[in-house]
């Protein structure tokens, strides 16, 4: 056992609640049962970082809606497909004849709208800071192409405001383990003012076990004080890549945006300027999550109000076979991660 470990197994202070903002992280904590290393003083809690679980129905039911047109073919990444809009699933929608494909990247749309000019291929383009990019490289390279039948219905998001939301709103976090893969590109100093506001001490880390460790450490460490600390400079920078923060600007504005149970966060939404609204299938007005399943507390999830297994449903009504809501969807879900790795807390 090294130091840290042996640190945060009998650390014996104050009550630590930390939040690991993505969802690779709480994955990876899952995997390496990291949150059975801790003393019972140290609470960690997932956070808002899976894209496919915040996103509304009201953005699943846009892309049912399209994907039913003759003219249309909505792509989207695997995860998606799963997650239940207001009444039906894209898998639903396949079955009753939606047209739909899965990709592994947003590029591949290059190479189905080229075979197929007289329809539009739709992207689905959830994500964060991180896809963004990705996002913009599709669209110029449709346009450098010549394919003029790609289209993206985005549910963009950005971190910063939803930490706001969650210190405002919710509050009885400690420390967070901020998102590695979005600070390659915002940089760690994005969340300085966060860390500011709310005295609260951010790390960002990288994905294996001992670098999860090692921010857990530094953060109950500096519990009570303000500061981001960069435990993972082999890939983050104070300022990030600025290249992609300036394409992704050039291409998007902040917009309004709503979280699944949270409605809309002023401000953390990313939707296509005005010079690129011949890309865009209609993702304004998307901010409603009516005909969620009543009973799925994925909303208190997402914010760490209580762990998966503190849902009544979690494992009984709801499986990774039987998901009820969206957290139970995504590879990178909460509640999906704490049922097949038995995390306990
Ligand atoms: Fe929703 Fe299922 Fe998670 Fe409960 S266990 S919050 S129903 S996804």
């Amino acid at each position: 056992m090294t130091d840290i470990q042996s640190y945060l197994k009998t650390y014996d202070g104050p009550p630590v609640r930390l939040m690991e903002v993505c969802g690779t992280h709480t994955a990876q904590i899952s995997r390496c049962g990291i949150a059975g290393m801790l003393s019972p003083a140290i609470r960690l809690i997932s956070g808002p970082g899976c894209p496919v679980c915040v996103t509304v129905t009201a953005y699943i039911d846009r892309l049912v809606e399209l994907c039913m047109k003759p003219e249309n073919v909505v792509v989207t990444f695997g995860d998606m497909l799963r997650v239940t809009g207001s009444r039906q699933s894209l898998n639903d929608a396949k079955a009753a004849g939606g047209h739909i494909e899965m990709v592994y990247s947003p590029l591949d749309t290059l190479k189905l709208a080229a075979a197929d000019p007289a329809r539009t291929y739709i992207f689905a383009a959830v994500g964060f800071e991180t896809t963004a990019p990705v996002y913009t490289m599709l669209l110029k390279e449709a346009a450098a192409a010549g394919i003029s039948n790609v289209k993206i219905l985005t549910s963009l998001k950005t971190m910063p405001p939803v930490i706001d939301w969650i210190c405002k709103n919710q509050g009885g976090v400690d420390g967070f383990i901020a998102p590695g893969h979005v600070s390659v590109i915002t940089g760690s100093d994005i969340f300085e003012p966060l860390s500011e506001k709310y005295g609260i001490p951010f790390a960002v880390a990288g994905f294996e076990g001992p670098q999860i460790l090692a921010a857990i450490y530094a953060l109950v460490k500096r519990r009570g004080k303000a500061g981001v600390m960069n435990l993972y400079p082999s890939a983050v920078t104070r300022r990030g890549n600025e290249i992609a923060q300036n394409t992704v600007r050039s291409y998007f504005a902040p917009c309004d945006a709503a979280w699944r149970g949270m409605g809309a966060i002023p401000g953390s939404g990313l939707l296509l300027r005005e010079e690129y609204a011949r890309f865009d299938a209609g993702s304004d007005n998307l901010n409603t999550d009516r005909g969620a399943n009543a009973h799925c507390r994925c909303a208190q999830v997402l914010t760490g109000a209580i762990s998966p297994n503190e849902c009544p449903l979690f494992g009984s009504g709801c499986t990774p076979q039987t998901p009820q809501g969206a957290c139970m969807v995504s590879m990178e879900g909460s509640c999906y991660n704490y049922f097949i790795n038995m995390r306990k807390r």
